[in-house]
């Protein structure tokens, strides 16, 4: 019974997520608003058509063999299978050779998709720029990453829990905030790992960039530029870290071929992110959506017949957070419809205040020069939008936009 809860669980899920999807493809045909009609040409839109016919083919195929997977696994409770292959050894490293397997397994399944992707799909749309190299580089990296950080946590988890039981769940908490801080003061350094960011070359761009900083007294440490062309020929721009070590990192794709107007547009969005302290704003929500996983946690560690259902003795950490996942489906979608409501309204208000320094018209030439690069549609689903969208879409954003112009009395 509880097996059965679980998979069915675990199908809906899927189903949601391809509802969605399905929504959002139907709603391709319908006609675009009016202020993102020039984005695309007739010829560019057909051309982003089949892109995204192309990529949503490439998603289908892999969603359904990983599901397939995943299904296998639960139904042959290979999770007990290996663990009790290695009961023999120490609890941790038994977690240790666990987490490694699936990791990699996850990696193996997808890397064909990953690589058609990038080598057939974006190379035939002139998106990639990344090589077989890099490639392999990044595959590694992310492999080695996610097997430390999915081990680090279980462990965390398993020597809370152990020690302080329910309580714990206090515990990981701020275990969980003290590593968010940690992680949003040194993130230029870890995101080292896969980037270069050096920083922008002085010269009139950099001065006026930091004539607007100079001007709110808002200190940003640092503005940095990403190569981003190792990879892609898109760009973006982001604004990072909290307290008086605010970085904003510009890619180069952008630095090299985008006028100083239009990168100073998406740099005093970036800008507004830092001034209004939008990074530490948001975190009281992600503490929450932490709190709430972990006390799903623990109610799931507190089900002994949800191990026994799928093969253990007893209970199990790993298997236990893989569970609790599944489980609060529903609740983790909900916390995300807020979180990106949040976000979007963050975005608002940094296009907001571009608009308010003058660089209103520019931003907005600026946005539908960066979604026809990327080859990004210009009008999803609302439901997709409310979902899935940390950023509102372009259409909307333009409007706001022009309503900011039109409020503030122009000289
Ligand atoms: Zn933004």
């Amino acid at each position: 019974m509880v097996k059965i809860f679980i998979i069915f669980m675990y199908l809906t899920n899927k189903a949601f997520n391809m509802v969605i999807e399905y929504l959002n493809k139907s709603y391709l045909k319908k006609e675009l608003p009016d202020n993102v009609k020039d984005v695309y040409n007739e010829g560019e839109y057909k051309r982003f058509l089949s892109y995204r016919e192309e990529s949503r083919h490439l998603g289908l195929i892999s969603s359904a063999i990983n599901i397939l997977i995943t299904l296998l696994i639960l139904i042959l409770n290979i999770h007990a299978w290996l663990f009790g292959m290695i009961s023999g050894l120490n609890v941790y490293v038994q977690y240790l050779i666990v987490v490694a397997i699936f990791t990699v397994l996850s990696m193996v399944i997808d890397l064909p998709f990953d690589y058609y992707d990038t080598f057939v799909i974006e190379e035939k749309y002139g998106l990639n720029k990344s090589t077989k190299m890099t490639f392999a580089l990044d595959t590694i990296k992310e492999t080695v990453l996610g097997t430390v950080i999915s081990y680090a946590l279980i462990v965390l988890i398993m020597v809370l829990f152990e020690k302080f039981g329910n309580m714990a769940i206090i515990w990981c908490t701020l275990a969980m905030i003290v590593i968010a801080v940690i992680i949003m003061l040194i993130i230029i350094p870890l995101m080292r790992i896969f980037n270069k960011f050096e920083p922008l070359e002085e010269g009139e761009l950099k001065d006026k960039l930091l004539a607007l900083c100079d001007k709110y007294g808002v200190r940003v440490k640092r503005i940095v530029v990403k190569d981003a062309s190792r990879r892609t020929t898109t760009s973006n721009a982001f604004c990072t870290g909290i307290g008086n070590r605010k970085t904003i990192s510009l890619d180069d794709n952008l630095v090299n071929a985008y006028s100083a107007d239009e990168i100073t547009a998406v740099f005093a969005h970036e800008f507004a992110h830092a001034k209004f302290r939008h990074v530490i704003k948001s975190l009281p929500f992600s503490v929450l959506g932490i709190l709430i996983s972990f006390v799903s946690l623990a109610i799931v560690l507190n089900i002994p017949s949800l191990y026994t259902a799928f093969g253990f003795d007893g209970m199990n950490y790993y298997f236990a957070q893989m569970m609790s996942g599944v489980i609060i489906w529903p609740l983790s979608t909900a916390m995300g419809i807020v979180g990106n409501y949040i976000s979007r309204k963050h975005e608002y208000q940094a296009d907001a205040f571009a608009a308010k320094e003058g660089y209103g018209q520019v931003l907005i030439s600026a946005l539908k020069r960066l979604s026809k690069e990327s080859l990004s549609g210009v009008n999803p689903h609302p439901a997709m939008v409310i979902l899935n969208y940390s950023h509102p879409t372009l259409s909307q954003r333009i409007d706001a936009i022009r309503k900011c112009q039109n409020d503030e009395p122009s000289d």
